[in-house]
């Protein structure tokens, strides 16, 4: 059963989208803990971090690229963001296809919860 990522990817449901290319794909996350969240997603599909293999190495150097480039698109690289990916249980991850949230906006608190 394909993932609720994979869906937005097949604009089977909708998104926010601001970014895409043939390896990546960023949207609005539908429930923003910042006023700037966005989630950047492979196309591949990859679980998680610790699923990742060494053949995905520069794909997931675009994808920090494509944070970075998203975050200079929503106005936040210079006051500053954060870049997340919960990995398993004990991080909170709820969708099992691997995405990088962008959070800026707002003064991040350190350490978070
Ligand atoms: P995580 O908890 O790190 O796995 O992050 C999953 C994120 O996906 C959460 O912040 C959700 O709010 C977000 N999310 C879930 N469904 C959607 C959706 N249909 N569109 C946009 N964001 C979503």
């Amino acid at each position: 059963m394909s993932s609720i990522f994979e869906k937005i990817i097949a604009r089977q449901i909708p998104a926010d989208i601001v970014y895409e290319d043939d390896r990546a794909l960023a949207f609005r996350d539908i429930s923003p803990q910042a006023p700037k969240h966005i989630l950047v997603i492979p196309k591949k599909v990859i679980p998680r971090l610790a699923a990742a293999q060494p053949e995905d190495e520069q794909l997931l150097g675009h994808l920090l690229l494509t944070a970075a480039k998203v975050a200079r698109a929503e106005g936040v690289s210079e006051s500053g963001f954060r870049i997340v990916a919960n990995c398993g249980p004990d991080a909170g991850e709820s969708v099992p296809h691997l995405h990088i949230h962008v959070l800026g906006g707002r003064q991040l608190a350190w350490p978070p919860g």
